[in-house]
């Protein structure tokens, strides 16, 4: 078995770097030393602690720009993104950089005594990330289990390992000690598995497929495992005829295209009010003509490649062999030659049961449905497995409120398709996952509570 991979630019097939595959032995060994580090680590006084993950968010600012070029060549994210993503990380680990100092427990009424819930850190923690946003999702993972005092051991994707890597060395130029944040590139079915069964590692904090998440879930049950899982989705973006349609429509694209549709937050289903249906389409043509695809190294550019020639086939295979399942509504352009390129693609599904509706795609194709009515447009929303996000566009407030109550997700924007901000929490409803990551809750989610109960009797 080949203990390298080539890492491929997404945008040229060429080799960006040949890395060295990590096994069972290496990552048991990293395990051992996170156990060994750990009382050191979670022994710090609180402000030492946040002061090391404040000067990792600063290390992390100098080396912005290698970071966001990296990208662009490890995922084939666009420099745009990609400067966003290193940003992330850097403001994630600032937010948290303040969390060790306000690990607050309660103290609580009680007869005989004094009563008092600690927050204790979980000890080793395993975080494993996909291919589509290999920068934050890896730190939306170690920032707050380092801030809460855990340890961690943290497997990037095959496919794109290169930045976490970097992340892992810049973690030891901040000055974090030796051990304390061990980045293990390998195979999911090797160091992945490894981490979901290793007795000392009492977490696994998962994103990527609803597939693997759930058999991560299963075999953590043999030890009572804590799980986050951050899954798939198929999420609604609603537009009532009450809304700004040219608003709403110039949004839709980027709601969907952003990093080529591999993102889980994506709108892949539009649901518009039938009154202004053509009159939303019309719009939204003229929006998607607007999007420019191409080299994600160009400034200008919006949307990139895919990640792999696999993925491409993927997405081809829902749009081009569903068995005339779907009508193309309209296309975007995307370039010839080398690179995992797929134009935009509008579909109009014949039914709700259709694949391209059901599933998640990943990539850059968006179906899109009229409704009748408020109840209808919910009813549509909340049918389907997943549970992430969403958008709702109106102008009427009552309307706005009841329709994010009712729809099933865990991240709904009114007037706006944006998911994700580094103090709020994000994470899915249903088949789209289990616990939150960011803001406040994410620090519950790498602590125990303890309670202790001290007798004023004696
Ligand atoms: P994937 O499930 O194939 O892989 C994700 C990670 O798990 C990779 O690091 C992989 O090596 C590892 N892995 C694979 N098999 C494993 C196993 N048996 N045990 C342990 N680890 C294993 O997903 P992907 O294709 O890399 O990413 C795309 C998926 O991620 C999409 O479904 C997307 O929706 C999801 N995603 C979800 C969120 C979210 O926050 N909800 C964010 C980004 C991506």
């Amino acid at each position: 078995m080949s203990t390298t991979h080539d890492v491929i630019n997404p945008a040229t097939e060429e080799t960006v770097r040949t890395i060295e595959l990590v096994g069972v032995e290496e990552t048991d060994e990293a395990v051992a030393r996170a156990v060994e580090v750990g009382p050191s680590w979670r022994g710090l006084a609180p402000a030492d602690r946040g002061r090391l993950l404040r000067r990792f968010s600063e290390v992390v600012d100098d080396h912005l720009e290698e970071l966001a070029q990296l990208e662009v060549t490890n995922a084939g994210h666009t420099v745009g993104n990609a400067r966003w993503e290193a940003g992330n990380v850097r403001d994630v680990l600032a937010y948290y950089s303040a969390a060790p100092e306000r690990l607050f427990g309660r103290q609580i009424p009680v007869a005989g005594g004094l009563d008092i819930t600690i927050k204790e850190p979980l000890g080793v923690v395993s975080v494993i990330v996909p291919w589509n946003f290999p920068m934050p999702i890896a730190g939306w993972g170690f920032a707050p289990a380092l801030a809460a005092g855990n340890t961690v051991v943290l497997k990037p994707a095959e496919l794109t390992p290169l930045t976490a890597m970097r992340l892992g060395e810049l973690a030891l130029e901040a000055g974090i000690p030796e051990g304390v944040f061990t980045v293990l590139p390998g195979k999911g079915s090797v160091v992945g598995e490894r981490f979901v069964t290793h007795p000392d590692v009492r977490k696994v904090c998962f994103t990527g497929s609803t597939a693997v998440g759930q058999g991560i879930m299963r075999k953590a049950a043999d030890q009572l495992k804590r799980v986050t899982l951050e899954l798939g989705g198929k999420s609604a973006n609603i537009v009532f005829d009450d809304s700004d349609l040219d608003v709403a429509a110039a949004a839709a694209p980027m709601s969907f295209l952003d990093n080529a549709g591999q993102d889980c937050c994506a709108r892949t289903r539009i649901l518009v009010q039938r009154s202004v249906f053509d009159a939303f389409m019309e719009r939204f043509e003229a929006a998607m003509g607007d999007v420019r695809v191409g080299d994600p190294g160009d400034e200008s550019t919006q949307m990139g490649p895919l990640v792999s020639a696999g993925q491409r086939e993927t997405v081809r295979g829902f749009v081009e062999e569903s068995g005339g399942a779907v009508d193309v509504a309209f296309r975007g352009s995307a370039p010839e030659g080398a690179g995992y390129w797929y134009p935009p693609t509008v579909v109009l599904p014949r039914a709700t049961t259709d694949r391209v509706w059901q599933d998640e795609i990943f990539g850059p194709v968006v179906g899109v449905m009229p409704f009748d009515d408020e109840a209808d447009a919910i009813r549509l929303a909340n049918d389907t497995a997943y549970g992430l996000s969403g958008s709702i566009w109106t102008r009427d407030v009552g309307r706005a409120i009841r329709v994010s109550r009712a729809v099933e997700a865990g991240n709904l924007s009114v007037n706006s398709h944006s998911s994700v901000r580094y103090s709020t929490p994000f994470g899915g409803y249903k088949a789209s996952g289990i616990g939150r990551e960011l803001g406040p809750d994410a620090l519950d989610a790498f602590t125990e509570v303890k309670n202790v109960f001290i007798s004023t009797e004696s």
